[in-house]
């Protein structure tokens, strides 16, 4: 694919350290790793812009962005914004929950023409709740701009998108498979498409979307800049992405600084899976002082688990991919508005999602790879919030969590009694 564009062939640049800002600028809040002091590796030339007016970002925007209530960017957002907006590729890899979203959000807002009333940013993303939540910040940050943007997603009606893509939507944040199908049918226009992000990009270049992601970027013109973001980019997938950029900015945050420190990594030894449930009950007091998120590894055992909660009278909801859209938007409605404190759901909720309450994550089953937990318990501590994550471990699992702290060199020690 992509035979229109060079291949990046030259070796990477020298690795350059880039300076953390110091650490008396630091908010004063009780933070755990703040999201302006992580440690990046970069490969090409990234100045770190440490405020928003330093960016130079149209007035509109950057109205928008300091109503939304943003004082400062983020180290993510101090390092990627200005090589995206001067049209570079740009691979960025930063901690769950310390503002990507934000940084393609701004940048795509500051790159596209308003007056051209065209699809000129395309933003794909894994699942539907998390495309819908991307279109809210870009509609948001872009406020008092002049910008359409439209959330094209699976599960609704084609005919809602035709008519919002008729009257011309500047940005779409969609899933994939409806992406293209849009694309397909015409009905999304992509001449004047000048950036292509994907979001979760080790997912969206895994094996279920691969294809699919292939399948859009064909239909972009030629030249189109390509955005590649995730908190986890294993090497063959940084691999992967040399096929579609070119002479991208890297900027990567280190594998032992991915774990947030703010978020504190428990177990519970439970033995053997009957074990779980109880463990789950004695431990529900402690879920709902604020919001917590426990995922299980299967859509049966989400069913099963938050029925025999509710039958125990305790009050939870569930959340998967086999559930109607309209539910699935009623339950997130629900949960981010804080009406539902407990949400048992799969990994449909492991990415992306932000729901700042939310302090408690209970892996009821344990992930089935390495970068699905740092996704899972980055549900919790939220820009530097604390947070913390419980993992249920049947006898003969201690090695898989041992994996886990060796490969991201972080500890996740036996729950205390008191926590
Ligand atoms: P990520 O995509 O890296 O997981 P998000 O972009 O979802 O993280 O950001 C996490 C939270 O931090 C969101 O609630 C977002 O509104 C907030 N946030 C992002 N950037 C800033 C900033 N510069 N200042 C304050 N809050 C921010």
């Amino acid at each position: 694919m992509g035979s229109s564009r060079p291949r990046d062939d030259a070796k990477a640049a020298p690795t350059e350290a880039v300076p953390s800002v110091s650490a008396s600028d630091r908010a004063p809040r009780d933070r755990g790793r703040d999201p302006e002091t992580a440690n990046f590796e970069t490969h090409g030339d990234v100045a770190v812009v440490t405020s928003f007016d330093g960016l130079k970002l149209k007035d509109d925007l950057l109205r928008g962005i300091y109503a939304y209530g943003f004082e400062k960017p983020s180290a993510i957002q101090q390092r990627a914004i200005q090589p995206i907006i001067s049209g570079r590729d740009v691979i960025a890899q930063a901690q769950s929950g310390t503002g990507k979203t934000a940084t393609f959000a701004i940048s795509a807002l500051q790159r596209i023409e308003p007056s051209l009333r065209e699809t000129q940013a395309i933003i794909l993303s894994p699942t539907r709740e998390l495309a819908t939540q991307i279109h809210a910040v870009v509609h948001a940050l872009g406020d008092f701009m002049k910008v359409n943007c439209h959330a094209c997603i699976g599960g609704t009606a084609v005919g809602e998108d035709m008519r919002k893509l008729e009257q011309g939507q500047h940005v779409v944040s969609g899933t994939p498979g409806r992406v293209f199908d849009l694309l397909k049918r015409r009905m999304l226009r992509p001449r004047d498409v000048k950036m292509l992000i994907l979001d979760e990009a080790d997912e969206m270049l895994g094996l279920g979307f691969k294809e699919q992601i292939y399948d859009v970027y064909r239909y972009l013109p030629a030249g189109t800049q390509v955005v590649i973001l995730s908190a986890t980019l294993p090497p063959d997938v940084l691999e992967l992405t040399s096929k579609f950029t070119t002479d991208p900015i890297r900027i990567l945050v280190k594998r032992d600084e991915l774990t947030l420190e703010g978020i504190r990594q428990f177990y519970v030894s439970v033995e053997k899976e009957e074990w779980k449930f109880e463990t789950l009950c004695d431990l529900y007091d402690s879920l709902t002082i604020t919001q917590a998120v426990i995922f299980c590894n299967t859509k049966r055992k989400v069913d099963w688990v938050a029925e025999k909660m509710k039958e125990a009278d305790f009050t939870v909801v569930s959340m998967h991919g086999d559930m109607n859209q309209k539910d699935r938007d009623a339950i997130m409605q629900e949960f981010r508005r804080g009406t539902s404190r407990v949400l048992i759901t799969t990994d449909v909720w492991a990415r992306g999602i932000d729901v700042q309450q939310v302090s408690l994550v209970i892996n009821y089953d344990l992930p089935l790879s390495r970068e699905l937990y740092i996704h899972r318990i980055g549900r919790s501590g939220r820009f530097g919030r604390k947070g913390v994550a419980i993992n249920f471990v049947k006898t003969g699992e201690a090695k898989i969590l041992r994996d886990i702290e060796t490969f991201y060199s972080t500890h996740i020690d036996e729950m205390p009694m008191n926590l």
